[in-house]
């Protein structure tokens, strides 16, 4: 049994690209007004137009980089702020930068901590006083917030130590959060996906994403929808349930 999101607002990070855009474009689907937000405004524009021809939903475009403390506090009030409310935000935008930890330049590290953790702790910080209002006093007497976890967060590996570092960081900070907030009725939940073929492996150096071509050769990955499905699966739960995990991996991935 599944809610529908009509009357709802959802606000979606990285939404310009990969699973960020799937997801909200699958939000709308499910009835909810949708606020996008990422840095290049182009491609939040287009998926605003595709919203917009195919569902005829409403959907609104922040450019914000959210490693910038103003910029993502500003990006969560205006999207309260032009639809009057907050009812699901998906904590989505990430970086994931690989290779050995000797010697790898430190910028790649401060990307990730800034994004991955940082990024997504002013997002969330931002959206609690609206999330618990709307779970006090909104259509569903429900709210979620959904953190975008990997893989990556529940088992490090050679190679990824930092990556790893960030993803189980946010699942620490989702697992003590929920605790907080549970009887507030406000859910928040980890997705963790193993590969999606999305942009994700081209920030990394050539050498890098060779590797990571050789380790996925010949398997299917998953597509940004399939991420999507699972994000609206478990914001659409009755009240009374909440889909605290959920680490969904290609068939063929080890
Ligand atoms: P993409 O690279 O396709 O998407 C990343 C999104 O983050 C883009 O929309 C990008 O938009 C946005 N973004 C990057 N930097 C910033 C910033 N400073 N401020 C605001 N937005 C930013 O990757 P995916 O869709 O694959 O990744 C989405 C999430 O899923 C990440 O958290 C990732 O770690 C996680 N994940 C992905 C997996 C995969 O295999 N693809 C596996 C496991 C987890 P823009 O550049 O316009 O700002």
């Amino acid at each position: 049994m599944t809610d529908s999101l009509d009357g709802t607002v959802a606000l979606v990070t990285g939404a310009s690209s990969g699973i960020g855009q799937a997801a909200a474009l699958d939000l709308a689907r499910h009835g909810a007004r949708v606020a996008l937000v990422a840095r290049r405004t182009d491609r939040l524009e287009e998926l605003a137009g595709q919203i917009g021809s195919e569902v005829g939903a409403d959907a609104l475009t922040l450019t914000a980089d959210v490693t910038d403390r103003e910029q993502a506090q500003r990006a969560v009030a205006q999207a309260a702020e032009h639809f009057g409310r907050l009812d699901t935000v998906v904590n989505n935008a990430g970086v994931m930068l690989l290779g050995p930890a000797v010697d790898a330049p430190l910028e790649e590290w401060e990307r990730m901590v800034q994004l991955n953790v940082t990024g997504l702790l002013y997002v969330a910080h931002a959206s609690l006083p609206h999330l618990l209002r709307a779970a006090e006093a909104g259509p569903r007497q429900v709210a979620d917030l959904v953190n975008i976890s990997s893989v990556a967060g529940r088992v490090a590996r050679n190679g990824s130590a930092v990556y790893n570092a960030t993803k189980h960081a946010v699942g620490a900070f989702s697992e003590g959060l929920r605790q907080e907030v549970a009887r507030r009725h406000v859910r928040v939940s980890l997705v963790e996906p193993g590969a999606v073929a999305t942009e994700l492996a081209s920030h990394n150096r050539p050498e890098v994403q060779e590797g990571m071509n050789r380790r996925f050769e010949g398997m299917e990955r998953m597509e940004a929808e399939d991420i999507a499905e699972a994000i609206s699966f478990v914001v659409t739960r009755r009240r009374r349930v909440a889909v605290n995990e959920v680490l969904v991996r290609p068939t063929e991935q080890e």
